[in-house]
């Protein structure tokens, strides 16, 4: 029996199975580069769902984390350490404006809070959209506009309108003088990296500033530095939202979340509302220091912009017969593709070194770390179309 194989029946006996697909087992991690239980190497352009925004073992995180939990390890909430309220602090200067942090540990946590900030307001209704994605807790998943994943847990807590994604008609017509808040991702990730026409974001500004409701973006995906600016919507003018919730590539691997509310919606929590035991806990908090002190020093913000534009350019310049085009923002990514192949292109792409994923039938979705070298953008457009060739039967 082969490492991997003993790993697949160890985890078939022990674990629960929630993704439904065969896992890889991997063993060790650096840079873009895992290795699997047999001892294969992969260049890791999935980035643990957009969690690695440095990467894997990366030094600035190591030695942030390892500096802190040899210092002061996880303390409760009665007490505060330095580095929790020094990311609140670099997190609302990164925003630039007046705000209030709440940590947490996941994106779907994050968007419990928003979901319990919207209660406070005395309204109880929320729209939210078709095909988005909050996460999988109860409050979460009723923002939640994938029916699968909502039907085996009905009834989800009430009063949720979903409204078509990027359609500012529907969601005018849906938000009303009743309505708590708005729950929008500037970009779906999780249907396939799904893009608002422009002025979308504006007009559900806009809307919601008129009937009184708070505007909630999911930066879990598309926030910290994914799209090549800090914050996804900072890329679009004359959108200030009320609340904002973050998680993946904040912790840069550890789970950390975070819930940053604006204004009004920065008063609504009082003591005793909500709380987590291990949110804002020291050591992940370093952990985000880093990764935030790192996209600033490293410039990273400019190397996505920079990788983007040749993986889409090279991508589309393939020309191969299953690519039809690329869409996204900076470093998430879909390839969009003429047919349903994206599942045989993710395991031709694991067979070949790479990890890719599909989160949809005809969508091959790329969200590698932040600091993606020139080498490794070379590597996957050179094997790219033998990969696509074998995914269409050609190979
Ligand atoms: N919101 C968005 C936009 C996401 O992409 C995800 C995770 N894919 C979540 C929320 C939930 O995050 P978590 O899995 O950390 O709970």
């Amino acid at each position: 029996m082969t490492g991997n194989q003993e790993y697949a029946q160890r985890w078939q006996g022990s674990l629960m199975n929630n993704y439904g697909t065969p896992r890889l087992p991997l063993v060790r991690g650096e840079g873009l580069k895992v290795w699997d239980a047999d001892g294969k190497q992969y260049l890791d352009f999935v980035g643990g769902i957009a969690t690695n925004a440095l990467g894997h073992a990366h030094p600035a995180i190591v030695e942030a984390v390892s500096k802190q939990i040899a210092s002061l390890g996880h303390i409760s909430n009665f007490f505060m350490a330095e580095p929790t309220v020094a990311l609140a602090e670099r997190l609302l200067q990164l925003f630039g404006r007046d705000g209030r942090v709440f940590f947490c540990n996941s994106g779907a946590e994050a968007n419990e809070a928003a979901f319990k900030i919207g209660r406070l307001t005395g309204r109880t209704h929320v729209v939210a959209t078709e095909g988005g994605f909050h996460g999988r807790t109860m409050g979460a998943l009723a923002m939640t506009g994938q029916p699968g994943k909502r039907e085996p847990f009905l009834p989800l807590p009430g009063d949720v309108t979903h409204v078509p994604f990027g359609d500012a008609q529907a969601l005018a017509a849906a938000v009303t003088e009743e309505t708590a808040l708005v729950i929008i991702e500037p970009i779906q990730g999780e249907l396939g990296v799904v893009v608002p026409p422009a002025g979308y974001l504006k007009a559900a500004r806009a809307i919601t500033a008129a009937s009184g409701a708070l505007l909630v973006l999911d930066e879990v995906q598309t926030g910290v530095g994914r799209t090549g600016h800090w914050f996804e919507y900072q890329a679009h003018e004359g959108v200030l939202p009320d609340v904002v919730t973050l998680a993946k590539q904040l912790g840069g691997g550890l789970p950390l979340g975070a819930t940053v509310a604006f204004g009004r919606a920065a008063e609504l929590l009082q003591p005793g509302h909500h709380g987590t035991t291990f949110g804002g806990n020291p050591v992940a908090c370093a952990a985000g220091l880093a990764v935030l002190d790192t996209i600033a020093n490293d410039g990273l913000l400019e190397n996505v912009k920079r990788q983007s534009e040749k993986l889409r350019d090279g991508i589309e310049a393939l020309g191969h017969p299953l690519i039809d085009y690329v869409r996204g923002a900076g470093l998430l990514l879909g390839i969009v593709l003429t047919e349903p192949h994206a599942a045989k292109v993710q395991q031709a792409a694991q067979d070949a070194g790479f990890l890719v994923n599909a989160p949809a039938p005809d969508v091959v979705r790329l969200m590698p770390p932040l600091n993606l070298g020139d080498d490794e953008v070379e590597a996957l457009l050179q094997a790219l179309p033998g990969i696509l060739d074998r995914a269409n039967g050609d190979g």
